[in-house]
């Protein structure tokens, strides 16, 4: 079976197929973070579903190019650089930093390229200066110009290709400034929004005078300058939908006359007590409030990574309490097998049978629309079988070792890693054979206190039928 995906433009599950002409290369562009705050972790469900899809592509044999603008320049970022008395620079450099560092504690690839809205001012301005030349942007008499839906659509262009909207219903002809607006109004939007007091000093010069770009233009301006006019597959939340990633359909469609993008995905909400995790309504919490909580970064990337990603998920303490029993049972079978595979050599099995059931399975899973919730059902059923094969005594240690590689394929998707045990160093073995001679010895009261310096170091030891073993705390 192909990978197949929902296509929010055909409003059905298709099969995957890149434009490549060798059928190999993928172009996919994730909508970035706006660097004003933290990203709070519904933003981080969408991220990690970017994650999810990349790899995979990748998983599927695709060579894939990531492309994640960073919004370092749009109204919120304007209004908090003005409240915080500070400069663009250092506000959004500060939480650009904090992204990456998230990014990297949730385990998701870096995508190959990031671009800067304020990097990319020249191509921004080229690109409106094409949708004027083409008649379907104008100057207004405040000095900004705006994208014209009614000239976009008289060229015989679809505005509402996204969404189905009801022209004859709405409030159509009006004009925004602002980057958000709601799907009631088919409003001409703002491409370049001429400089106002309350800008202080972000501004560039232009043909219009100075001013700055609308936040859809800069991803229309990037995707299509790193990935060019057409692409593959385009990411974000579903709230982008309308009117960011419609908007960047008709500018990118309206200068190129080209299609846009062949996939578009949207990721649903994550909610809390059933409303959408947000900043505005305050029901939020970011990475580093649940990482102070003393939850990590693989639970948090796993509970995330629990539901499909079109449907609705409530985050809960609870669910990510559930995350962590659930990671401890995985992390138990592969210790378990890395026991059993011992000093075999890893390198005779370096990858799994292509049709191992496992892997078969997994991929059929993922392939069908990225059904998440069965590819861990395969992986938990996998772990109960493992387990009863070595409770069994019927694993060979090079059963085991290819049991490990079939994990490390799968995993290649899932990325919650599972920490090998941890090696100790030979200070550490020397006070483990120090107690052992002391319990030998009856010499319980040296063997409490060396256990104790282990403990101090980071480390306990565990008592099993083959012997103590030392475990990193
Ligand atoms: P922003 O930094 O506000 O531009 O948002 C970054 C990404 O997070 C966008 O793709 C949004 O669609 C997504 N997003 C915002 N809120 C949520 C939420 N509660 N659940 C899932 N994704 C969200
Ligand atoms: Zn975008």
């Amino acid at each position: 079976m192909a990978l197949k995906l929902f296509n929010t433009l055909s409003r059905s599950i298709q099969d995957f197929t890149p434009l490549d002409s060798t059928g190999k290369k993928v172009g996919m562009y994730c909508c970035g973070p706006t660097v004003y705050d933290f990203a709070h972790i519904g933003n981080w469900r969408t991220f990690v579903f970017g994650d999810l899809v990349r790899r995979t592509l990748e998983f599927n044999g695709y060579t894939v190019t990531h492309v994640m603008n960073i919004t370092d320049v749009e109204d919120k970022i304007i209004k908090r650089v003005r409240e915080n008395k500070t400069s663009l620079r250092e506000l959004t450099g500060k939480y650009e930093a904090a992204f990456f560092e998230d990014l990297l504690a949730l385990n998701c690839k870096m995508p190959h390229h990031t671009p800067h809205a304020t990097e990319h001012i020249p191509e921004i301005i080229s690109l409106i200066e094409k949708l004027i030349q083409r008649g379907i942007a104008y100057k207004a008499a405040d000095g900004s110009v705006y994208f014209s839906i009614e000239k976009y659509r008289s060229c015989g262009c679809t505005y509402g290709q996204l969404l189905k909207l009801n022209f004859d219903e709405m409030r159509a002809g009006e004009r925004v400034k602002s980057d958000e607006y709601a799907k009631e109004s088919v409003a001409d939007f703002a491409l370049w929004k001429a400089r106002v007091p309350d800008d202080g000093d972000v501004f560039w010069p232009s043909p219009w005078g100075e001013g700055r770009p609308g936040w859809h233009i800069e991803c229309s301006a990037m995707s299509t300058k790193i990935l060019g006019p057409s692409f593959d597959l385009h990411v974000g939340g579903e709230d982008l939908i309308f009117p960011h990633h419609e908007d960047e359909i008709a500018q990118s469609e309206g200068a190129t006359g080209k299609p846009f993008v062949k996939h578009w995905l949207h990721g649903a909400h994550l909610l809390v007590e059933g409303k959408k995790m947000s900043k505005s309504l305050g029901n939020f919490f970011t990475l580093r409030d649940l990482l102070a909580k003393g939850f990590t970064g693989r639970e948090i990337r796993y509970l995330l990574l629990t539901a499909h990603y079109r449907e609705t998920f409530n985050f809960t303490l609870e669910g990510l309490q559930g995350a962590r029993t659930a990671l401890a049972r995985i992390d138990e079978c592969l210790g378990k097998l890395r026991e059993v595979a011992g000093t075999s050599p890893k390198s005779k099995v370096q990858s799994p049978k292509p049709d191992d059931p496992m892997i078969q399975r997994f991929t059929q899973s993922l392939d069908d629309d990225l059904n998440i919730s069965a590819a861990w059902a395969v992986v938990f059923e996998w772990v109960r079988e493992t387990n009863k094969r070595i409770a069994d005594n019927s694993l060979s240690a090079a059963d085991a070792v290819a049991a490990l590689t079939v994990w490390d394929k799968v995993d290649s998707v899932l990325g919650i890693g599972a920490p090998a045990e941890a090696e100790a160093s030979a200070e550490i073995v020397v006070l483990l054979e120090a107690r052992q001679a002391a319990r030998k010895a009856k010499d319980f009261k040296r063997a409490d206190a060396i256990r104790d310096e282990l403990k101090s170091k980071g480390w306990v030891i565990e008592d099993t039928t083959k012997g103590p073993k030392l475990k990193k705390i």
